[in-house]
């Protein structure tokens, strides 16, 4: 099945509302009008309205970076999916390596989130990935099954297909490292497979993420099961990440 390819743009605590804006304005002007190709923009909370109005009209959606599980109440420092909603997101990045690593995100806190995205029909960007100690001792696709497993659970057929899965290998993320086109397909075709297990998950767009650049996407976005990137520190550079939206375009 012809899957639209989606770059998304992970800006993670970079850029406030004034620079983030800024960016905005530089990627509209760089990417003019888009098709084929879904492109998402996710600042920190702070600067989403600034940003959200910089891409009115553009075709970039907004994205943010997590969410709380909770409808309101006091969880405080928290923000909920209809807040979000409220701000004009389409997307939201849950579980992401550095939220498990260092706000000690579990799996289960995961699945309440891609829940309560999802009620309020935000899309969820669900991350899954090994670390190198986990790769090393051959437990990648253990590890990762186990991350997609519980995302996923309860979740309809209709679901899967407003859910994005990224496979973000934790010893690629920053570091330059990248995995190879073959290492990524090969996880990416086991996800796929573990979607279907739960319903059809031929709609599904899994991205990759870790260390995407302009010079290596291309060979990525070939991959039969790679439906577009997830990309920190590239997203930061209009060039860059336009450069990495063009590569995604389908020929
Ligand atoms: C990310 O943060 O999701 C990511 C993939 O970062 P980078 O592209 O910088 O490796």
């Amino acid at each position: 099945m012809a899957r639209t390819p989606l770059v998304a743009g992970n800006w993670k605590m970079s850029k406030t509302a004034t620079e983030g804006a800024a960016l905005a304005r530089e990627l509209r002007e760089r990417l003019g009008s888009l098709d084929r190709v879904e492109v998402a923009v996710c600042p920190p909370f702070p600067a989403l309205p600034a940003v959200g109005t910089a891409l009115r009209g553009s075709g970039i959606a907004l994205g943010a970076q997590d969410v709380h599980w909770e409808k309101e109440g006091a969880f405080t420092g928290a923000v909920s999916a209809g807040m979000l909603l409220d701000l004009g997101c389409r997307f939201v990045i849950l579980g992401h390596s550095e939220r498990r690593q260092h706000f000690g995100e579990t799996d289960a806190a995961v699945q309440r989130k891609v829940r309560a995205a999802l009620a309020v029909r935000l899309i969820p960007i669900v991350c899954v990935g090994e670390t190198l100690t986990e790769r090393d001792g051959g437990e990648t696709l253990a590890v990762v099954a186990r991350q997609v497993r519980a995302a996923l659970e309860g979740l309809t057929g209709a679901d899967l297909s407003r859910l994005v899965l990224a496979y973000e290998p934790v010893w690629a993320i920053g570091t330059g490292r990248t995995a190879t086109p073959a290492q990524a397909q090969e996880i990416h075709g086991a996800i796929r497979r573990l979607v279907g297990q739960q319903g059809d998950g031929s709609a599904t767009q899994i991205l990759y993420g870790g260390s995407v650049k302009a010079e290596n996407a291309a060979a990525l976005l070939r991959e039969s099961d790679i439906d577009g990137a997830l990309v920190g520190g590239a997203s930061l550079v209009a060039e860059q990440f336009a450069r990495i939206v063009e590569a995604a375009r389908p020929g």
